[in-house]
């Protein structure tokens, strides 16, 4: 086995580490994630498009497109054709495991006013349980606008039962109904509790619907031997979405066009008009194509077939208190580098080519790289690498940082595989 990569953090790793926190820290929804990106883009010079307009773009033009504020894509103009040259696109997710408030919310349950709430993904419930928690997302306003709001305070709970009450807690384990045992608790009388009045003065209109999450109020930080962990809510998968941006920043034009796509609904299956599994990508593909002037109808297919997408989504760090839990031979460590994944029956897309292309990316930017399969007897997840190759046939790769906690409410991973991470996309992007 190689030596071990140092874990212990560089400067840089610590500047890259706090830029990451403050980035999650202002991404408590999908759609605050596309904002930040969004402001980092236009601070960089991106140019924001509208998907109404008709798009005109020059080699080396950069901009970005929003839909419907929870996905976005962000682009660098190759100087080559794209039929000639293809694409070299990063993809992640900006959605993370969360309960969603429901459209008739206020409940009342012995005398307490409530929220009622869906879960969103799958995530560890029971991580939810005491902790200070507030509502974040957009709501529609009666005038038409749409505002994003993050609650201050912590207005919400959800309470455990105390072990006194629940005294075969040790031998039966925590067994929580979603639906009756994971309602947050806003006030101990129920009258004057309800969603309206927790936007009064947040808003400045009457809110007609909403796209509400729970989110934790615990700021990100920086933690453990040297501060060399990352401990922070929604690393699955904002560090991804923070590294593409960052590594797309960081690049110069290329031959091939560069994209960065972050798509809303990962976590729960990806279909729907922003998910990876719809139009979104392909649709801003094809306008990169036509908005360059190429009319040409063979000329997607010939971009698609010489592209290479990198499907970036948090993987597995091996545990050290159940480190049978992965196969022997890959148990990627926080502070290893990026992980590549793979999978015989394609939960995961990459494949024999793809794996060679991230793993030289990976020797020209002098970082480590690590590798993950399942179990024979286990199933882990998937991503969106797998509904894009599928939907689109660009060549994908699976890849993404180790992380522990992964669905937990706060989840830790390695300071010093953050720039790897960047210094690997940075050069997917730029290679020809
Ligand atoms: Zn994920």
């Amino acid at each position: 086995m190689a030596e071990l990569p140092d874990a212990r953090p560089s400067a840089d790793d610590l500047t890259a580490g706090e830029d990451l926190c403050a980035f999650i820290d202002a991404s408590p929804s999908p759609f605050h994630a596309v904002a930040e990106m969004a402001r980092r883009l236009e601070a960089d010079g991106f140019r924001r498009l509208d998907e109404r307009d008709r798009w005109a773009l020059e080699p080396g033009d950069a901009g970005y497109v929003i839909r419907d504020g929870g996905s976005i894509a962000a682009f660098r103009v190759g100087t080559a054709p794209a039929a000639e040259a293809g694409f070299r696109v990063v993809g992640a997710h900006t959605d993370s495991p969360t309960f969603r408030v429901r459209p008739r919310a206020e409940v009342s349950k012995a005398g307490y006013g409530q929220l009622t709430v869906e879960v969103y993904g799958g995530p560890l419930h029971y991580t939810w349980l005491d902790r200070d928690l507030t509502l974040a997302g957009r709501v529609a306003l009666a005038d038409g606008r749409v505002e994003l709001v993050h609650l201050p305070g912590a207005p919400l709970r959800i309470p455990t039962l105390a072990i006194h009450l629940n005294r075969d807690l040790y031998e039966k384990g925590l067994k929580l109904n979603p639906q009756l045992h994971l309602v947050p608790v806003l006030s101990a009388r129920a009258e004057g509790a309800g969603l309206a009045d927790l936007l009064e003065g947040v808003v400045d209109a009457d809110v007609t619907g909403w796209d509400l999450v729970l989110v934790d109020t615990q700021p990100s930080a920086l933690g453990g031997m040297d501060r060399q962990f990352v401990l922070a809510p929604r690393q699955d998968n904002l560090v991804s979405c923070y590294a593409g941006v960052e590594a797309l920043l960081d690049t110069e034009p290329g031959p091939a066009t560069q994209v960065v796509v972050c798509n809303d609904h990962e976590e729960v299956g990806s279909r729907s008009a922003e998910g990876a599994a719809g139009p979104f990508l392909e649709d801003v593909l094809r306008r990169l194509i036509a908005a360059a002037g190429d009319a040409d109808p063979q000329s997607l297919p010939r971009a698609v077939a010489g592209s290479v997408l990198v499907s970036a989504d948090a993987a597995h760090a091996v545990h050290p208190n159940h480190a049978d839990s992965h196969d022997a031979e890959h148990r990627p460590r926080l502070g290893g580098g990026p992980v590549i994944k793979t999978h015989a029956s394609q939960a995961y897309a990459t494949d024999a080519r793809t794996l060679a292309w991230f793993t030289a990316r990976c020797a020209d930017a002098g970082v480590p790289v690590q590798h993950f399969t399942n179990r024979a007897d286990s199933q882990s997840g998937s991503t969106i690498g797998p509904l894009t190759a599928t939907r689109l046939g660009l060549p994908t790769v699976d890849v993404g940082n180790p992380l522990l906690s992964m669905h937990s409410i706060r989840e830790q991973s390695a300071a010093v595989d953050l720039l790897h991470l960047v210094g690997a996309l940075r050069q997917h992007l730029v290679h020809a």
